[in-house]
């Protein structure tokens, strides 16, 4: 496969987007077609994304964030209404649940897997519950058959923030077929980008209609339909809609990424293999749990550092293993550690206690298909190096 060569060999970045010549020569073509906002290759990308999934409607937009956004506003959730989700997560999904003056409601996560605890949602539903949005962290699917039981139970609708999980797999179902939405991102960290980017999966076709209206303004003819060859055509406002669409350079990006996402996520299968072994015997670092009957994404590698068994905190860690030339993410210091979400619901430190715990000692590794075995050998030497400078 050939991608593009990084300029610099001295420092190893902690993600490099995979693109190649296949994808540079869509972009010229888009450039040249004479239509760059959304219309044939944006449809296109829908199409096959959601054969891949195997879902009914794959809807583009301009980013997960968006996805998660909209299937709110479908549900029509708002003021006075409560949302369940997990805090070790990216702002974006509590955020949205900000815009919509509804109030997000932190579940702890479990230990090994960083995913929202499903022994513990049933506490926080109250009258005004109206979902929970699960995050399938690090490509790991959230525990899928105990959060739909309580979903039914409680009549609370499921919106899955699949950021991280394109090519994951519970229980032999893929994800983007389980819960009434499911938001996927192709940021460019991602495991396939558009460079920013999203796609909302859904199987309800009244869903699916509206959140096309909403993402374009709410009006009820897109670009691609006004200005066609049919000629031109009245449209409406159907709703205050938002402009969220992806267009059509981004999906150039997405159609050969798409190609690739299983040889992909192969290669990152080899590299996490490679660092499950070299560091499952060292005791002052925690691997997280990969559950059977999943099927991983791959999206990240974290580790996390015990610092009580070390002398040094997980942040003077990460500084020295930068400085050895390794770049390095930390997915993610908890939501309720952070100063609007502790000002604005008085968080305390020990309000979720394992997403604390793990806020201070997760590190990201460079897991990416740009990567060659000897930048994987690499990293694990300065890990190694790093840890045992610590003991
Ligand atoms: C990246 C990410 C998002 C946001 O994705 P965008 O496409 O940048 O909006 C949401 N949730 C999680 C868990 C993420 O990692």
């Amino acid at each position: 496969m050939k991608l593009f060569k990084p300029k610099t060999k001295t420092f190893l970045p902690f993600h490099r987007p995979s693109l190649g010549k296949a994808e540079e020569r869509e972009i010229l073509d888009t450039l040249r077609s004479g239509w760059i906002t959304t219309g044939p290759k944006t449809i296109e990308f829908e199409k096959r994304f959601a054969r891949y999934i195997g879902c009914k409607h794959a809807i583009a937009l301009n980013s997960c964030t968006a996805g998660l956004h909209l299937a709110l506003v479908a549900l029509g959730i708002g003021e006075g209404d409560e949302v369940i989700t997990s805090p070790i997560t990216f702002p974006a999904t509590a955020n949205v649940i900000i815009h919509q003056k509804a109030r997000p409601v932190f579940v702890d996560v479990e230990p090994d897997t960083l995913n929202i605890d499903p022994d513990k949602i049933e506490a926080s539903i109250t009258p005004r519950t109206k979902a929970i949005i699960p995050i399938h962290f690090a490509g790991h699917p959230c525990d899928m058959d105990r959060i739909l039981s309580i979903a039914k139970r409680y009549n609370l609708a499921i919106i899955e923030d699949a950021a991280h999980a394109i090519e994951a797999k519970y229980h032999q179902q893929k994800i983007g077929t389980i819960g009434n939405f499911t938001s996927f991102s192709f940021y460019a960290t991602k495991n396939i980008t558009t460079g920013e980017g999203g796609m909302l999966t859904t199987n309800n076709d009244e869903f699916a209609d509206k959140i096309r209206i909403l993402r374009l303004h709410g009006i009820s003819k897109d670009a691609w339909k006004r200005y066609g060859s049919e000629g031109y055509k009245h449209w409406d406002v159907i709703y205050p809609g938002y402009k969220y669409n992806m267009f059509d350079i981004q999906a150039a990006l997405g159609l050969h990424q798409l190609k690739k996402i299983e040889r992909f996520w192969k290669i990152r299968k080899t590299y996490v293999e490679m660092y499950d072994d070299a560091f499952k015997s060292i005791p002052e670092i925690i691997l997280l749990s990969r559950r059977p009957h999943i099927k991983h994404s791959y999206h990240l590698y974290v580790i996390l550092v015990k610092n009580e068994d070390l002398k040094v905190d997980r942040d003077t860690i990460m500084n020295l293993i930068q400085s050895e030339g390794v770049g390095i993410g930390i997915h993610f210091r908890s939501l309720h550690l952070h100063p609007f979400y502790r000002r604005t619901f008085h968080f305390k430190r020990g309000d979720f206690p394992n997403a604390a715990y793990a806020s201070e000692r997760v590190i990201s590794l460079p897991l990416y298909p740009a990567l060659q075995e000897k930048d994987v050998r690499r990293v694990i030497k300065v890990v190694k190096k790093v840890i045992s400078q610590s003991r």
